[in-house]
């Protein structure tokens, strides 16, 4: 299947030195799926301010740019708040994953300067955040966890509801595994877990059946390719858990694999002849 070129612009993507802080070792909901099962210290719910300001100062002096929040559920945290008001006084970038339930007990001002994304895997994830987002009226991007079950006519209505209801400007596109080798399967333990033929597939159909004007991002996953964004290999991202716990790669998560540092812009991927972790972002042509 080629991809609708003809339909779209790609632009171009900028590569920013990433620490993923994990804040919060507990979660509202059980997913089979998720990817941090593995790293949540049950014996310490919630990372101290003192220890993430440490963590981020660090950061800082390797070159840091953006700080994602992630959890367990970051929307948990009780020093939320605190948080945000140190990246803020820090000039740091800031995104918050989370998977939405909670957004309806902040008001937009607790977020300001800071990026939502909410993580969807189903249509019916998406409805389910319909009455949180129309109650607390924050922004946030989608972004779409696509597993074994999905289908293309639930990705295309899911789009249109984060179009036309929570009033979206971006739809990203992420996959539940990375890599078609039998021996590197990122969920081989889960039941969601789908081929990255069926992502790569499942994406094509999507981009040429979709007729809205979000940005449709698309995770790279090995099995697509930037046309206007030179490969990078070398690691851009870090993530750092409660006690000191660090792991360079975000697919290395899953597996535990700890190790004593990271650094930004000097090891090779280990995964991939291009970092798995970066995107290809496409426009709408006018007219298209
Ligand atoms: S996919 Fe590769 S380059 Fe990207 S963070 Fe992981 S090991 Fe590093």
């Amino acid at each position: 299947m080629k991809f609708p070129w003809y339909k779209y612009e790609e632009l171009p993507t900028e590569r920013r030195n990433t620490l993923q802080v994990f804040i919060c070792n507990v979660c509202n909901r059980v997913c089979s799926g998720c990817f941090a099962r593995n790293v949540m210290d049950q014996s310490q719910p919630f990372m101290e301010v003192g220890e993430y300001t440490g963590y981020v100062k660090e950061f800082l002096e390797k070159g840091g740019v953006q700080v994602n929040l992630l959890g367990g559920e970051p929307l948990i945290h009780p020093q939320l708040g605190g948080i945000l008001d140190f990246n803020r006084s820090m000039g740091i970038k800031t995104t918050i994953y989370t998977n939405g339930d909670l957004l309806h007990q902040f008001n937009k001002g607790f977020f300001s300067g800071v990026k939502i994304r909410v993580s969807l895997y189903s249509l019916q994830g998406v409805k389910s955040v319909h009455r949180m987002a129309l109650e607390c009226g924050i922004p946030f991007d989608a972004n779409f966890m696509i597993s074994a079950n999905t289908t293309v006519q639930e990705l295309l209505d899911s789009a249109a509801m984060c179009e036309k209801e929570y009033n979206c400007k971006t739809f990203f596109l992420f996959s539940m595994r990375e890599l078609d080798n039998p021996d590197q399967d990122f969920f081989t333990d889960t039941p969601e877990t789908g081929s990255i033929f069926h992502y790569k597939k499942l994406v094509h159909e999507f981009m040429e059946l979709y007729d809205g004007s979000m940005d449709i991002h698309v995770s790279k996953r090995g099995v697509f390719e930037s046309t206007v964004t030179p490969p990078d290999n070398r690691c851009r991202f870090a993530n750092c858990f409660t006690g000191g716990r660090i792991i360079q790669c975000p697919y290395d998560v899953v597996n535990c694999v700890y190790q004593d540092d990271y650094s930004f812009g000097t090891r090779n991927c280990q995964h991939n002849s291009t970092c798995l972790m970066s995107k290809v972002i496409y426009r709408r042509k006018v007219n298209a």
